[in-house]
């Protein structure tokens, strides 16, 4: 399978693209991705001589103009690509309009000119919150309720997509809502990472509110297993996908869960936390909790986090 991925030195991109290079076997990747400051190159180091791999340096807003860098060759595209950290989208909206609506309707327009499937990328966050823990889960037909831009810029890239295969009957689309992931190589602004490294230096970890807002925490090789197997198989066109490992912690247990696991590590580990005031105010939604409408169960978030600690200890990032 040729498959064009967007974003792909994000996060979950670069760990999509590897597991499809070491586990898949795919014939050819092509990586479109700008490098904002959240990108990383490791995968372009791995596959640096790698003739299945392609990365070409642009933004989606231009993909039609940059046709000749990209090719047509593809099967799938996974768009990945997007402006996703919560809090910048309160500060400045634009950028969030232009790449997750504007870029995700440009990739749209792409694909279907070209014959290529795309597989959106969504969150669970278009489907808003619940304000207490136990309230059930959200499935795919609930309604979209976003709270805040950055959630509400997603909402509005699907019902774009949405519009877009009814004015082109021949676009194939599937869109996919991952809850929020944790694993390799994912930016040292978010929630995961800065807690390991404030946890690893006993500084205090800034912690919203009382750290009572309930996530469900994937592992992003899970969430890769789950994008592959909607795109094997044969859904109906427009369809629309939860992918959660359904592990609901809130933030305070799962730092509470993490200083344990570093702590049997390194015996000197105290887990500070300050808690200060949430920039998100009323927006900041309470309780995430999807119904997952795909296989999942590679790790639980105890066996996925104790990894990802081990690793913490055996990498660079913990020796200086
Ligand atoms: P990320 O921020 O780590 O990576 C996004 C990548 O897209 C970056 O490499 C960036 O350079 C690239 N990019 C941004 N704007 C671009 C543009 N205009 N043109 C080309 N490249 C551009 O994101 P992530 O955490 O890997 O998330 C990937 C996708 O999954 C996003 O669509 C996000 O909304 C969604 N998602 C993420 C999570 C999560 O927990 N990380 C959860 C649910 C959904």
């Amino acid at each position: 399978m040729n498959i064009l991925v967007t974003g792909g030195n994000g996060f979950i991109g670069s760990n999509f693209i590897d597991y499809l290079l070491m586990k898949e076997q795919s014939e050819f990747v092509t990586n479109i991705d700008m490098l904002t400051d959240v990108s990383s190159d490791w995968i372009d180091i791995k596959y640096l001589s790698d003739e299945r791999y392609n990365r070409v340096n642009f933004n989606i807003c231009d993909i039609d103009l940059k046709w000749e860098c990209v090719g047509d060759q593809y099967d799938v595209c996974v768009h990945f690509a997007a402006e996703s950290h919560v809090d910048r989208a309160l500060e400045d909206t634009a950028p969030f309009i232009k790449t997750n609506i504007q870029g995700t309707l440009a990739v749209a327009q792409y694909c279907a000119k070209h014959d290529i499937k795309m597989i959106h990328i969504s969150t669970d966050e278009v489907y808003g919150h619940f304000e207490e823990i136990d309230k059930g889960r959200f499935t795919i037909k609930d309604p979209l309720a976003p709270r805040n831009p950055y959630a509400a810029s997603k909402a509005a890239a699907e019902i774009m997509l949405e519009a877009f295969a009814i004015s082109d009957p021949t676009f194939q689309y599937q869109i996919v809502r991952p809850s929020n992931n944790y694993g390799p190589h994912q930016d040292m602004t978010k929630f995961v990472p800065k807690m390991i490294n404030s946890i690893y230096q006993n500084k205090p970890f800034p912690m919203y509110g009382q750290g009572d807002f309930y996530r469900e925490w994937t592992h992003v090789e899970d969430t890769c297993r789950a994008i592959l197997e909607v795109i094997e198989d044969k859904c109906e066109n427009g369809s629309k996908h939860n992918v959660s490992s359904n592990e609901l912690f809130s933030n305070f247990e799962f730092f509470m869960m993490t200083t344990e696991m570093m702590r049997a590590i390194k015996p000197d580990v105290i887990g500070n936390i300050a808690f200060i005031k949430d920039p998100r105010g009323n927006c900041h939604d309470k309780v995430y909790s999807i119904s997952n409408t795909v296989r999942i169960g590679y790790k639980n978030l105890a066996n996925g986090m104790q990894k990802l600690v081990e690793e913490f200890f055996n990498s660079d990032n913990s020796q200086g």
